[in-house]
């Protein structure tokens, strides 16, 4: 392996995250509100995704420049047919030693068991509540929490344990879930990751009094169940994490709105259509297809992939408010979070 690229501010490429489709069966009102993503919504051809080879010969290469995490996004990743194949090829990749995966769950229930014989390392199950009601108001399609929890069952049965969930706490909408998620989830078979409401995007309509700070998350939780901060696992985990005292496990949360942690992000983000996002804030990517379907040797898409990297200055929580940008974002729905 070459030696480690650092970008300007002398962070590493450590984990990728591969979007694999941009289309989704959910219309969180967070992530993809209907008004935007509707009927007449213009998804991607095809033909304009890269292919399983594709991405395997991108991820080849990524792992020759440092990068020892792969996680499948989208979209929802579990839409795009045989998945299965993709984690294959993933996973023989030397170098990549931790292969995982983020999906709504929906589909989960059947696919838990292919995707583990596969070689998927880890899954990560998105769910906002509980609570039914609120639930379908939030993926805004009337899927039934139950639903998710079958997938979360058929994950943990198929050997994927522990389980993260990612709860996206949004004031005056699921606020009140926190605490019920918490119990819930207090195993050391899960580990629940309470989300601050981000501004990704364009469409959300995200306001700061939305968010729910982290603090008062861990303040809720705490009064019921008492909790401890504890280590991080490694430099760069972006989730604080605090342990139950009474050995129940452990919980995370993800403040990037109150404590921004870009001086340690070693994070790239490739689209399903190939563009390289260095933030999840950018307002434009580096187009890999091209150079894939222009004949580029893997020396090419490397010195490439380095150059950006290296040009890399990102920082966009530490700046929130400050820097302003009238271009648009890339929407989290397109890159996967
Ligand atoms: N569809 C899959 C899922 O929902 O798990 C994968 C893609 S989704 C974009 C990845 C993660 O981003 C989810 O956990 C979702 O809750 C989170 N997310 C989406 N929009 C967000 C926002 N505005 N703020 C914080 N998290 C968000
Ligand atoms: Fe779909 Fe995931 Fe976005 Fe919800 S958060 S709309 S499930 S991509
Ligand atoms: Fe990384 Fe950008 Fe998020 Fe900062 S704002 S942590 S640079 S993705």
């Amino acid at each position: 392996m070459k030696e480690q690229i650092l970008d300007s501010r002398s962070r590493p490429l450590r984990d990728l995250r591969i979007s694999v489709t941009d289309r989704c069966n959910f219309r969180c009102t967070y992530c993809m509100p209907k008004s935007v993503f509707g009927r007449d919504f213009q998804f991607l051809p095809h033909e304009e995704l890269l292919t399983f080879e594709e991405i395997a010969r991108l991820s080849r290469v990524f792992a020759g420049l440092g990068v020892t995490k792969i996680r499948l996004t989208g979209g929802e990743p579990l839409l795009r047919r045989d998945l299965e194949k993709l984690v294959e090829m993933l996973a023989a990749i030397p170098g990549i030693r931790d292969l995982s995966l983020t999906t709504n769950g929906s589909l989960l229930a059947s696919k838990a068991l292919s995707l583990r014989a596969a070689g998927l390392h880890r899954v990560t199950v998105s769910l906002d509540s509980l609570d039914d009601a609120t639930f379908r108001a939030m993926n805004d399609v009337e899927f039934p929490v139950a639903r998710v929890l079958e997938g979360i069952e058929a994950a943990l049965a198929a050997g994927f344990g522990p389980i993260k969930i990612n709860m996206v706490v949004k004031r005056g909408v699921n606020e009140q879930d926190v605490v019920a998620m918490a119990r819930r989830f207090r195993s050391p078979n899960y580990i629940v990751r309470f989300i601050e409401y981000m501004d990704v995007g364009n469409t959300n309509g995200w306001r700061l009094v939305d968010v729910v700070p982290a603090a008062r998350i861990i303040e809720a939780i705490n009064a019921e169940m008492p909790i401890a901060p504890t280590q991080p696992n490694y430099r760069g985990e972006v989730a604080g994490r605090y342990r139950y005292l009474d050995g129940g496990g452990e919980i995370g949360v993800i403040a990037s709105v109150t404590q921004p942690f870009c001086h340690d992000c070693a994070r790239a983000r490739l689209s399903s259509e190939g563009l390289l996002y260095t933030c999840l804030f950018a307002t434009h990517g580096h187009d890999f297809r091209e150079l894939l379907r222009g004949g580029a040797t893997d020396r090419d898409i490397d010195a490439f992939a380095t150059g950006v990297w290296a040009g890399r200055e990102d920082r966009y929580s530490e700046l929130r408010g400050k820097a302003t940008t009238e271009e648009p974002k890339v929407e989290m729905s397109h890159i996967g979070g």
